[in-house]
């Protein structure tokens, strides 16, 4: 009954290019939608940054292309993320 695995996951798609699998292989790792981590910084931000649904099991090729585009998310007040966080644990518990 773990609830630890509920990532979203974008696995390494055989269609679209990938550096790693043309070289070796792929791996999938985690990208957390809230970053840069540096601005996620006291209690709440860290739990909303770690929060299950903010991370994505990624392909490595992918994870590097959305970090090249450097498009910062905008970061979310501390009730947005206090109401993103309930939201979710609603849904788990229905
Ligand atoms: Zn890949």
């Amino acid at each position: 009954m773990s609830s630890k695995r509920h990532f979203e996951e974008i696995p390494c798609n055989s269609e679209t290019p990938c550096k790693y699998r043309e070289e070796d292989e792929c791996f999938e790792d985690i990208h957390h939608e809230a970053f840069p981590k540096s601005a996620y910084r006291d209690g709440l931000e860290k739990r909303f940054r770690e929060h299950v649904l903010n991370k994505v099991l990624i392909c490595r090729a992918v994870h590097d292309d959305i970090h090249a585009q450097n498009l910062i998310p905008q970061k979310p007040s501390p009730e947005q993320m206090i109401q993103f966080m309930a939201r979710k644990k609603d849904t788990d518990e229905n």
